[in-house]
């Protein structure tokens, strides 16, 4: 098996082996790390489709994290994928009518995120050791919500890291809130501040980049790191469940070997159906990826047309995981379609930097051929959380409702009748006033959101996941609120405590 190197898409850092990447996070250019080349596996699927979830896990992940052995990544996917999810399948398939859902929601904090954010703390620790990085690990995050959960509980008393998060404490949903105050370990910190997600945000990136801050932490033994979705080391994991997805339906006989199949993607940064897309390089049969908008359709106009346009209103809606004007990891993807021209893919983010705005050209523009766009506003959301449930007794969340809706204008628009796998991407305990607004037709904001989820529980009768009935009965462990500036005195505070 030869060497899989990273490079970043504006050309302008060395080539680094793939734990380099991972620790790096984003490359000293500002570009992002993609592979030099795609492994050539030549998978038998006939084989693989009966292996376990952490088997195929390794299958996958060991074609791109090549200077990791054998047993560094074994131990790192073990620790991963164990009884912290709540099926031992890790991500289930489910059929409802004629659509099939992967369901990514069955981790530590019942959202997506834990796929690739269960691995990573053990990906970055490990990554140090063989880089001989003799500091401790900081990472610094700020959350809008989901994020900031699935990484407390992926680093959560993970030896040699610390975790500190930083959420706006009026801007994220009571679940969400309870999920992160509750969280024990102890190498965890959570903080609200006043300000929103954008606030946040900036007060992060000023700690990363201040010279005082760092010589700070230098001096007491720690680096900063950052587990946001543009690392490696959170797009290569989900690879995995691409090829996984694929497999199941291999040997329950619904696709014949060598069948392509399609994936509808609810598609926020654009992670998730890239790292699809990666599994298709490697060799995976699919015939389409089907990136699913909601009002903030960005993408979807961007696919349509050629011209990546965020000068546009930001609209709030009920999926707010993919309320994203600047989808980061779209960057790979014009690295890739541009024939792997690192020139012009920092040209054009130059224009997405400055104007807010580029187009790609003709040529460019055939290579997202793999790719359909498609967008659903709030009313055809609810309308398919409502008839799945109505006619299959199936209850997904909104995120998850977006991705139904498109499939199902893009089957009738394209008469496809390829397989189409829906990636099911956060639990609907997550979002249940919306949920039960779009079945029922109503639900009170101000009811409590426990007892939302409670009437929830009995008209869908699948079980609350244990992220949310512990954030209910869990003391607080976490009351610390801030101004936006006093962010660098808080985070100096946890690494006294470390
Ligand atoms: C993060 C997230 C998404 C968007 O995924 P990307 O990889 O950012 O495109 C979709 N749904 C849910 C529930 C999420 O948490």
């Amino acid at each position: 098996m030869s060497e899989i190197l990273y490079v970043s898409t504006r050309g302008g850092s060395k080539t680094v082996t793939a734990s380099e990447a991972i620790l790096n996070g984003i490359a000293a250019d500002g570009g992002l790390y993609v592979p030099v080349s795609f492994p050539e596996p030549g998978w038998d699927f006939n084989v693989l489709k009966d292996m376990d979830y952490r088997e195929l896990a390794y299958t996958v992940i060991k074609e791109f994290l090549t200077d990791y052995t054998e047993e560094e990544l074994r131990a790192c996917i073990n620790a991963a994928y164990d009884d912290k999810f709540d099926t031992p399948l890790v991500a289930p398939m489910v059929n409802a009518g004629t659509s099939w859902y992967l369901e990514l929601y069955h981790g530590a904090t019942a959202a997506f995120k834990d796929m690739a954010l269960s691995l990573l703390p053990h990906l970055l620790v490990t990554a140090a050791k063989k880089n001989n990085v003799k500091e401790k690990i900081v990472i610094l995050t700020a959350t809008s919500g989901d994020t900031g959960k699935a990484a407390l509980a992926g680093f959560a008393d993970v030896e040699g890291t610390g975790i500190a998060v930083f959420y706006p404490k009026y801007g994220v949903s009571k679940i969400q809130e309870r999920q992160m105050v509750t969280q024990a370990g102890k190498n965890v910190c959570v903080a609200g501040i006043t300000g929103n997600f954008d606030d946040a945000q900036t007060g992060v990136k000023k700690i990363f980049t201040d010279p005082a801050m760092q010589e700070y932490v230098k001096s007491k033994g720690f680096r900063f790191s950052s587990a946001n979705s543009i690392n490696i080391g959170r797009l290569i994991p989900q690879v995995a469940y691409y090829v996984w997805a694929y497999c199941r339906l291999l040997k329950d006989g619904v696709i014949a070997p060598g069948e392509k199949i399609d994936f509808t993607v609810p598609t926020g940064n654009f992670g998730n159906i890239l790292a699809g897309f990666y599994a298709k390089q490697l060799g995976l049969p699919v015939n389409r990826f089907i990136c699913a908008s909601n009002d903030n359709r960005v993408l979807t106009d961007f696919f349509d047309t050629g011209v990546y346009d965020k000068n546009r209103r930001f609209i709030l809606t009920e999926s707010p995981s993919m309320d994203i004007l600047v989808s980061s990891n779209l960057e790979r993807l014009i690295y890739h379609i541009a024939g792997k021209d690192a020139k012009k893919t920092a040209e054009l983010m130059t224009g997405l930097q400055g104007k807010g705005v580029y187009a790609i050209d003709a040529l460019m523009k055939e290579g997202l051929c793999d790719f359909y766009a498609g967008s659903a506003n709030t009313a055809e959301m609810r309308e398919a959380i409502r008839s799945s449930f109505e006619k299959y007794g199936y209850c997904m969340d909104t995120h998850t409702g977006v991705a139904a809706a498109v499939a199902a204008k893009y089957m009738k628009e394209t008469k496809d009748e390829h397989v189409n796998v829906i990636v099911s991407t956060a639990s609907p305990y997550k979002f249940t006033a919306s949920v039960l607004r779009a079945i029922t037709g109503d639900a009170d904001e101000n009811e409590d959101a426990f007892a939302l989820a409670d009437k929830l529980e009995k008209l869908i009768g699948v079980k609350q996941p244990a992220t949310v009935t512990t954030a209910r009965t869990s003391p607080v462990l976490h009351d610390t609120v801030c101004e936006t500036d006093k962010m660098p005195e808080v985070v100096k505070s946890f690494i006294d405590r470390l």
